[in-house]
């Protein structure tokens, strides 16, 4: 069986994902950090809907974890695989650079581009054996644009873009496709200490998205329909910045 491994399943972004793939009949894997109890009401959410949803919590930005819960899935899954990756736990650690600790630079780097790299080079080769496979990275803006107070957020995410149009090109012959997907501002818990109602005066359609909007988005690059999208970097913004 073909499986959606999310990670940071648990909450915002990612957990609207799991929702909503899980809706069209696919076996999703919520992976998550900590927060045990929101991923098991995802799970609970997803399972009292009719799906099918399991847990794998790892920290993604610890290539021995991720090696370690990868591997054990993998043994109690022998005939299954990951078909679809969606690269999406992601942490701000906001402040000027001239200010910025080591801590903040690397703890950011290491959760969006460890989590992208260990996580989808142990997953690729399923992958291109199947002839199929879907990896939708969760970029963002600040790494279009970049945000000043995020040197550290917007450089993770452009090298995340970087990593999505190379790895694309490698892998498209074996038909995976890699994307990613650039929201602008989006209500979750990531997003509610900014200031909402003076933010979205900039944004052209005066207000927030909401995470089952870049859901939706998502499970179209992760469906058959979706096949010859390869390399993209999608905004979904609000016409904030394009
Ligand atoms: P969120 O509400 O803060 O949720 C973050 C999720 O990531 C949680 O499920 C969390 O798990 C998980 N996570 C964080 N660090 C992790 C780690 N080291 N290992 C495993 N899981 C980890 O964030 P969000 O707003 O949904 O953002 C999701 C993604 O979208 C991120 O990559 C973010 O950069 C990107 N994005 C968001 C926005 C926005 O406006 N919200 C805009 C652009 C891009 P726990 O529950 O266990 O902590």
């Amino acid at each position: 069986m073909k499986y959606a491994l999310v990670t940071g399943g648990s909450r915002g972004l990612g957990k609207a994902v799991c929702l909503r793939l899980a809706a069209q009949g696919i076996p999703v894997i919520v992976n998550y950090k900590q927060n045990t109890e929101a991923a098991n009401a995802v799970v609970a959410e997803i399972t009292a809907a009719g799906g099918t949803a399991e847990l794998l919590p790892f920290d993604v930005a610890s290539p021995a974890e991720i090696e370690e819960a990868l591997a054990a899935w993998a043994d109690k899954h022998p005939d299954d695989y990951v078909g679809i990756l969606v690269n999406n736990a992601g942490i701000r650690q906001d402040n000027l650079m001239i200010f910025m600790q080591d801590e903040q630079w690397h703890s950011v780097m290491d959760t969006t581009m460890n989590g992208f790299f260990y996580i989808t080079r142990r997953l690729l080769k399923d992958m291109l054996t199947h002839r199929n496979g879907r990896i939708i990275n969760m970029a963002s803006l600040s790494g279009i644009k970049g945000l000043p107070g995020q040197v550290n957020y917007s450089a993770a995410k452009a090298a995340l873009i970087g990593a999505t149009k190379a790895l694309a090109q490698e892998v498209a012959q074996r038909k995976v496709t890699v994307n990613a997907v650039a929201p602008g501002f989006i209500t979750s818990d990531m997003t509610k200490d900014l200031n909402e109602a003076e933010l979205k005066k900039l944004v052209p359609m005066g207000r927030f998205g909401k995470p089952e909007e870049v859901a939706a988005l998502v499970a179209f690059l992760a469906s058959d329909e979706a096949a010859y999208i390869t390399g993209e970097v999608i905004s979904i913004n609000g016409g904030l910045y394009t």
